[in-house]
């Protein structure tokens, strides 16, 4: 489990290829996406790639109720938080995980982005700067899986499914979205909508794990056997981009 070395968005984190674009006003690389429409968020960054042992952690977790190992996808996540540094001031910053429907939470037991968020802020720098407020956002409706779904389907499968229980802690001040895995960016941009028009002023977003474009030389190993298909999955990320 290795944080993604390679070039990423500086918004929204996917991985680029070269030739990727640059963003002329700050040399900043940015995807394509970014490029065309800027995301709500601000930013959003992640630890690692979500394949391979990272995401069997990640399942162990939420599937499988092995609580402990929250507090290593803790450790995790605080190292992605510590990519924020470099070019954002977070200062008094309020650190939202995303909530899941009540039902879901019973039956789970815990909320896993909550609990992965209270090990962060054991691990980061400066942790007088974070806020933890669980209660700001509130999932109104269970949403059905969003395995296989399109980003425009994930959006409109989101739409109206998160609210602000309370504004009054988000006004006017810094947010931080903390979730186990980012896959499309539709649950980040929805939570992210929901709390600017609170009157959130920025609002990022940080996870454990990332669903990365697969780069041509992965997808080959793809067709091989299983067997391969899993060494291709745990090998070291700076192999896959490929030249
Ligand atoms: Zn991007």
């Amino acid at each position: 489990m290795r944080p993604i070395g390679e070039q990423v968005c500086s918004v929204c984190g996917e991985r680029l290829f070269s030739p990727y674009a640059m963003d002329s006003p700050t040399g900043n690389p940015k995807c394509g996406m970014c490029l065309r429409v800027a995301p709500v968020f601000e930013q959003a960054v992640a630890f690692g790639s979500y394949e391979g042992s990272l995401r069997d952690l990640i399942h162990l977790l939420k599937f499988e109720g092995v609580r402990p190992a929250a507090g290593v996808l803790g450790r995790m996540l605080a190292e992605a938080m510590s990519k924020f540094a470099a070019g954002t001031q977070l200062q008094d910053v309020v650190v939202v995980p995303v909530p899941l429907h009540r039902s879901k939470r019973r039956q789970r037991g815990f909320n896993q982005a909550e609990l992965i968020a209270c090990a962060a802020l054991r691990n980061v720098d400066h942790p007088e700067r974070y806020h933890l407020c669980s209660q700001v956002l509130e999932r109104k409706r269970e949403t059905t899986s969003q395995v296989g779904l399109t980003s425009h389907q994930r959006r409109a499968n989101l739409r109206g499914a998160f609210a602000v229980a309370d504004a009054q802690s988000v006004k006017g001040r810094e947010v931080l979205l903390v979730d186990d895995v980012y896959t499309t960016g539709a649950t980040v941009s929805e939570c992210a909508r929901v709390l600017l028009r609170a009157g959130a002023s920025r609002v990022s977003a940080a996870t454990v794990a990332r669903t990365l474009k697969v780069s041509a030389q992965n997808l080959e190993l793809g067709q091989q056997s299983r067997s391969d298909e899993i060494s291709a999955a745990e090998a070291p990320l700076a192999t896959a981009v490929g030249t």
